[in-house]
């Protein structure tokens, strides 16, 4: 019984390190398969950042060289206000979030963040200045407390609860057996889409960065729970130098400007008023979003209620 007891023993052992390497190999490789795209210059230094205007300047790009993406587009978020992007699925909106953050390189033109080509600063500099909540979020096969506390080293369990608060997700983690040691992802608790928006929303409140990327953040929660983490972006992206990639047009209409991009070019820009009293494609986007009963209700008088 012994001799069968050590060689299993042992067994459970390089089982457990295998799957706890498996798991690790598994956050290296989604970590990889972005790291490949781009390299540090050499002799890149550190971003430095004061009050952190973002700049595209004619900035073309092809994911593969025979399909042009984006065909120079240019705008700046002046530091501390929001740029909104808007436009129909496959315009390049996603593209313009994965270059700032280079997980790609710009194929003609150049990004800014303070007069500095980001190609030039180190990644990790970066990237610590910067925190975009994704379409897609990929969670790491780890605990909810690990995948939010990711946003930040170093953060407290009470600072990555006060993320999960504002991120309307607290009550959820709590109602699970584990808590916020509950184990997410692919070999875990599966989350609904938006309940991974809500987990990547609360590690980028809890990091906190001065420049915010929203990309359809909100876009997998009902309009209940949107609302209310609307707020609650809206307030953390306050004095942030913020691009918001919009589905819903109600989400944009403070934005210091406006970009409607279609097929990798901007089509119209300005601010929600401009646009609307321009009465292009934005007017009309916006007329079709706001078609609901109470918009076309009549009074006794036959007139249309606004
Ligand atoms: P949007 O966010 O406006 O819907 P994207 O920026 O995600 O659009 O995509 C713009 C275009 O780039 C689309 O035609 C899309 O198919 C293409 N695309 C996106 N990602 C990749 C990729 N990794 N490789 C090749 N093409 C891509
Ligand atoms: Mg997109």
């Amino acid at each position: 019984l012994i001799q069968l007891y050590i060689p299993m023993n042992f067994l459970g052992v390089l089982y457990r390190e295998v799957k706890q390497s498996l798991a690790d190999l598994d956050k290296m490789f989604t970590l990889l398969a972005r790291e490949r795209e781009v390299a540090d210059a050499p002799g890149a230094v550190a971003l430095q950042v004061s009050g952190v205007t973002v700049r595209f300047e004619d900035v073309h790009f092809a994911y593969e060289p025979a399909r042009p993406i984006l065909h120079g587009v240019s705008f700046e978020i002046p530091a501390g206000r929001t740029v909104a992007v808007v436009g129909a699925s496959g315009a390049g909106k996603s593209t313009l979030s994965r270059l700032l953050y280079r997980f790609y390189d710009v194929s003609g033109g150049r990004i800014t963040i303070d007069g500095q080509d980001i190609r030039q600063v180190t990644q990790d500099s970066l990237r610590r200045a910067i925190g975009i909540v994704p379409q897609d979020t990929v969670l790491f096969n780890d605990t909810v407390a690990y995948n939010i506390g990711y946003g930040r080293t170093g953060a407290t369990r009470d600072e990555i609860e006060a993320a999960a608060r504002a991120a309307h997700i607290h009550d959820f983690i709590v109602a699970q057996p584990k808590g916020y040691d509950t184990v997410v992802g692919e070999r875990g608790l599966k989350l609904s889409g938006g309940e991974k928006q809500r987990v990547a929303i609360a590690r980028t409140l809890l990091k906190n960065p001065p420049v915010l990327v929203f990309d359809e953040a909100t876009s997998a929660l009902d309009s209940a729970n949107e609302r209310a983490i609307q707020a609650e972006l809206k307030s953390a992206s306050q004095g942030k130098t913020t691009l918001v990639i919009a589905h819903r047009l109600s989400t944009v209409v403070q934005a210091h400007e406006i970009l409607v991009m279609d097929a990798g070019h901007i089509v119209e820009r300005g601010t929600h008023e401009a646009l609307l009293a321009a009465g292009g494609r934005y007017a009309r986007m916006w007329a079709l979003q706001h078609r609901r009963p109470e918009d076309t209700a009549q009074d006794p008088h036959g007139h249309q209620v606004a």
